[in-house]
C-alpha cells in the first residue's frame, strides 16, 4: 500500500496543508525539554519550502483540561524553535481557522511558513467536524500528512481534510512514508522466519497484537509481566508478580492457538521487592516463590531468545522484556537489544517503552527502524488499517 509522497507532487507556488506531530514536552516555563519531533518533520518541510512551495503547519500540543490555562498548550515555542532550525522566519497565527490564520495564510509566499495554533484548541478537530475540516481544507491546494503518532485517529485534520480536499494532491510525508514502509510493507512480505518479541506489563494490552502476529509470523517470544498471566494459564506459581487473573483464559486459548510458535520465558528473575537492591534469585518459569515477584525474563530465556533472533531474517520487538528501568532487571531487555543490534535481520522497532529502552541501551543505530508512534505503532502491528492512511493517494 505505497503512498504518493510528498516529493511526488509539484509544490511551487502552491499550498500545503501539512499535518505534523509538534506534540513535544514542554517545562513549566513552556519551553521545549525535547525537540526530536520538530527536527523529524524538517526533511518534509524543506521538502516543499525549497521547492518553492507555501507552506501551511498544522499540529496539536497535548490538550488543556477544564479549567486550564491555554496558552500552556499554544505551539507558539514550537514556530520558535522550528524557525531557529530552518533558519529562516516561520509565522505563528495565533487561531486554527480564525481571522489571523486567514491572514497569515493569505500572505504566505513561496518558500515560506505558517505554523496554526494548536488544533485541539478546536472542538472540532476530535469530533472530525465537517465544517472545521472544510475551513482548514479551503487553505490549500496539497494535503500532506507528517504525523505518524496520529495516524490510528480519525480526528478532522487526519480523516476529514484530506476527505474534503477530495481531487486534490493527497500524500504522505517522508515520516509517515517510512513507518508505513516497515510497520506495514515489511511485516506483510517478511524475510523469514520472521521472529515478533512482545513485552510489556498487560496481556490486555497486546492481545490484537499477539494474535495479528501470530498468524504472519514463525515464531512470537513472550517476555514482561504479561508472562506471568501465561505462566498461570499454565498452571504455574507466580507468587506476587503483575498478573491479569481476568485474562488466565485468553491466555490459554492463546496458548492452544499458537502452538509451538508461541514461546514462553522457561525461566525468570526475580526479586522480593520493588526495588534495585532486593532480595534476588533466578527460578524456572511458573516457579516464583512466595513473596516473590518476577521483574524480568532469566538468563536462559534470554539466551534462547537472542538465538532466536540471531537466526532471523525479519525482527519486530514491542515492549521491554522486565523492568529495565531498575537495574539488574533491565538484564533481560539488554540481552534481547543486543541481540537484534547485533543480527542482520530487517529488525523494527515498535514505538513507546521499547523504543526508549532501545535508545537508553544506545542500539537505536544499530537497528532498521525506531518508530515514533506509540499507540500508532501498536494499532498497526494490530493490522489495523487507518482511514487517515487510507484515502491518501497511491504511489
Ligand atoms: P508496556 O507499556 O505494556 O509496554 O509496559 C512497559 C512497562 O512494563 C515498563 O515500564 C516495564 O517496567 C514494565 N514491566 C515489564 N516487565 C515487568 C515486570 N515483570 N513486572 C512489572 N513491570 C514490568
Amino acid at each position: 500500500m505505497a503512498k504518493k509522497s510528498i516529493s511526488d507532487i509539484e509544490v511551487s507556488g502552491r499550498k500545503v496543508l501539512m499535518r505534523v506531530d509538534f506534540n513535544v514536552p514542554l517545562d513549566s516555563d513552556c519551553a521545549i525539554t525535547d525537540d526530536r519531533r520538530i527536527r523529524g518533520a524538517i526533511p518534509s518541510i524543506r521538502s516543499v519550502i525549497d521547492r518553492g512551495g507555501q507552506l501551511i503547519l498544522c499540529s496539536h500540543l497535548g490538550q488543556p483540561k477544564e479549567g486550564e490555562d491555554p496558552s500552556r498548550y499554544s505551539l507558539r515555542p514550537a514556530a520558535v524553535r522550528l524557525a531557529e532550525l530552518l533558519e529562516q522566519p516561520v509565522a505563528f497565527a495565533e487561531d486554527t481557522i480564525g481571522a489571523d490564520a486567514e491572514v497569515n495564510v493569505s500572505a504566505l509566499t513561496d518558500g515560506a511558513v505558517v505554523l496554526l495554533e494548536n488544533l485541539r484548541f478546536n472542538p472540532g478537530e476530535k469530533k472530525g467536524d465537517a465544517e472545521f475540516s472544510a475551513r482548514l481544507a479551503a487553505f490549500a491546494d496539497i494535503y500532506c500528512n507528517d504525523a505518524f503518532g496520529t495516524c490510528h485517529r480519525s480526528h478532522a485534520s487526519m480523516v476529514g481534510v484530506p476527505a474534503a480536499m477530495e481531487g486534490k494532491p493527497r500524500v504522505v510525508g517522508f515520516l509517515v512514508q517510512k513507518e508505513i514502509q516497515y510497520l506495514s510493507d515489511a511485516i506483510a512480505s517478511p524475510r523469514r522466519p520472521f521472529v515478533a518479541i512482545l513485552g510489556g506489563k498487560k496481556v490486555s494490552d497486546k492481545i490484537r497484537v499477539i494474535e495479528n502476529l501470530l498468524g504472519i509470523c514463525d515464531k512470537v517470544l513472550i517476555g514482561g509481566a504479561m508472562a506471568y498471566t501465561f505462566a498461570l494459564a499454565k498452571g504455574g506459581q507466580v507468587g506476587s508478580s503483575m498478573v491479569e487473573p481476568d485474562r488466565v483464559e485468553l491466555a490459554k486459548k492463546l496458548i492452544a492457538s499458537g502452538g509451538d510458535k508461541l514461546v514462553l520465558p522457561v525461566d525468570t528473575h526475580c526479586g522480593d521487592d520493588f526495588s534495585s537492591d532486593c532480595n534476588k534469585q533466578v527460578v524456572a518459569a511458573g516457579e516464583i516463590p512466595d513473596g516473590f515477584e518476577g521483574f524480568d525474563i532469566g538468563p536462559e530465556t534470554a539466551r534462547k531468545y537472542a538465538e532466536m533472533v540471531s537466526t532471523a531474517g525479519t525482527v519486530v520487538w514491542n515492549g521491554p522484556m522486565g523492568v529495565f528501568e531498575m537495574s539488574p532487571f533491565d538484564e533481560g531487555t539488554r540481552a534481547v537489544a543486543q541481540a537484534i543490534a547485533d543480527s542482520s535481520a530487517t529488525s523494527i522497532i515498535g514505538g513507546g517503552d521499547s523504543a526508549a529502552a532501545i535508545q537508553q541501551l544506545g542500539f537505536a543505530d544499530q537497528v532498521t527502524h525506531v518508530s515514533t508512534g506509540g499507540g500508532a505503532s501498536l494499532s498497526m502491528l494490530e493490522g489495523q488499517v487507518f482511514p487517515a492512511v487510507e484515502l491518501l493517494d497511491e504511489a
